[in-house]
């Protein structure tokens, strides 16, 4: 089985990032940034179907500007086997991230293409789905779990009030949940290692692929401040403060 494994490069989920003083938009100059966490267990999972003998190549694909470079150097760092660099300069938006993935399945034809349930910049969560409907490919988001079986992949998904547990023929695509595992830590001799493997870049804009976005950003604005809470002296003193509160009843 051959596996296709999405990522994205995104700002580092530990940073606050600021707004533009305009509010046009989120400033990311200078912001440390990284592999989106939830593309990491994506590619760890594949790498566990990869020891486990059920998948035999692994190919990591991000797609933006030279700078994407890093993430792959990561997934090969993790373990993967190839990484294509799929280069653009556009603004892309989850249905343009799907047509291009497309594109690559249809050079790279895998078996399972695994993405991240979401990027953490945008929050879409579109990007596997929108993939999946353009393929004509059955679908398993939000996966919490995901074995092989015979021709057909089991994936258990967290849905309201439980688990959902669903059968697909393959070619499928999965999207990842952070439960679905832990990703290994990568280390530096991998790190270093992975610094002189090939990334093979295809320029986008030779797959005549129409990249115009659908969706115009508006404006960006911080949630609105919480009010500061109080100190209250007793249980008592807190339970009469709730009382008191409008529809509170106790
Ligand atoms: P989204 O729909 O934007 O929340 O993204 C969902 C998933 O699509 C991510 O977790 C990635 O696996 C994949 N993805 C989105 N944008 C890119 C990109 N520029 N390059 C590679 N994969 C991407």
């Amino acid at each position: 089985m051959k596996i296709l494994v999405a990522v994205k490069r995104v700002v580092d989920y530990n940073i606050k990032v600021r707004i533009r003083p305009d509010g046009s938009d989120v400033d990311i100059e200078g912001v440390k940034m990284g592999i989106n966490p939830f593309d990491e267990n994506a590619i760890e999972e594949a790498l566990r179907l990869k020891e486990k003998g059920k998948a035999t190549e692994i190919v990591a694909v991000s797609l933006g500007s030279s700078v994407n470079q890093d993430v792959l150097r990561h997934s090969l760092a993790m373990g993967v086997d190839r990484a294509i660099l799929l280069e653009t300069d556009a603004i892309l938006q989850p249905l343009g991230v799907a047509k291009l993935l497309k594109a690559i399945v249809a050079r790279e034809q895998p078996d399972l293409i695994i993405l991240g349930k979401q990027a953490i910049d945008d929050d879409a969560g579109q990007a596997g789905q929108m993939l999946a409907a353009l393929l004509g490919y059955p679908q398993g988001t939000f996966a919490s779990t995901l074995q092989v079986e015979g021709n057909e992949i089991v994936v258990t998904r967290e849905v309201d009030g439980g688990t959902e547990t669903l059968a697909l023929s393959l070619p499928a695509v999965v999207t990842a949940d952070l439960r679905l595992n832990e990703p290994r830590f990568v280390k530096l001799p991998n790190l270093m290692m992975a610094r002189k493997k090939p990334i093979e870049t295809i320029n986008a804009s030779e797959l005549g692929i129409d990249l115009e976005p659908r969706l115009k950003l508006l404006k960006v604005s911080e949630p609105t401040a919480r009010k500061a809470g109080i100190k209250v002296g007793s249980v008592e003193e807190l339970i009469n403060k709730l009382r008191a509160h409008e529809g509170i009843l106790l």
